[in-house]
């Protein structure tokens, strides 16, 4: 069966999304079409979404003004996947410490926006990622990441952590990452998020089940 997979296309790296949504599919001889979401409607026919990065402020008064926000919600009420990265993890929590940004409360962790400093505005580092379908480190790319400050009481676990800090969690149905996982070939994250018990990594030849 083809999949449908949504990316949030009010700001950020879109086609990266959707051509990392395409190896990880590929990687597990799974079909897949990307449909980009710039309005209401779309979102309740995709069995997946990726929400990219961008300034987590202009994508939260965009999504709760084109009414896609109350569509997100509802698709993670009903158990399927979504991948928020960097500003999407922001505007994905329930905390962005920042009265700019209307959170969806999505992954229930805290986070601190620009966590990592001036100097270290951009930087690229190997991260050890909990579920991840081999031992090698995945190379992160951070650019004006957020790092998690907090994570609630409930299902949210923490994935990988940088610098002492969380960067990557998992919450239900729900990836978060500081970091932009389609920003590298490797594909293992959109797996992780999207495709459950992945064994493919973006290494892998194309096989079917
Ligand atoms: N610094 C941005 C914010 O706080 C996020 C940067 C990014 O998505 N690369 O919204």
């Amino acid at each position: 069966m083809s999949l449908t997979a949504g990316v949030v296309a009010v700001q950020g790296d879109v086609e990266e999304h959707a051509a990392a949504i395409e190896r990880a599919a590929a990687a597990r001889g799974r079909e897949v079409a990307v449909r980009e979401i710039r309005e209401s409607g779309i979102v309740p026919d995709c069995d997946l979404l990726a929400m990219p990065g961008g300034e987590s402020t202009t994508i939260s008064r965009l999504l709760h003004g084109e009414g896609i926000a109350p569509e997100i919600r509802a698709h993670v009420a009903a158990g399927k996947p979504l991948l928020a990265t960097c500003a999407g993890l922001i505007v994905a929590s329930s905390d962005a410490n920042d009265d700019r940004v209307e959170e969806l409360g999505l992954v229930d962790v805290a986070v601190e926006r620009n966590a990592f400093g001036r100097q270290k505005d951009s930087f690229e580092a190997p991260l050890s990622v909990d579920g991840l379908a081999d031992d090698e480190p995945y190379p992160a790319v951070f650019i004006r990441a957020p790092a998690i400050d907090a994570v609630g009481d409930g299902d949210a676990e923490v994935l990988a952590s940088w610098d002492g800090r969380p960067v990557a969690v998992r919450d239900g149905p729900v990836v978060g990452t500081a970091f932009h996982p389609e920003l590298t070939p490797d594909s293992r994250i959109h797996g992780l998020a999207f495709f459950e018990n992945d064994t493919a990594s973006a290494a892998a030849p194309e096989t079917a089940e």
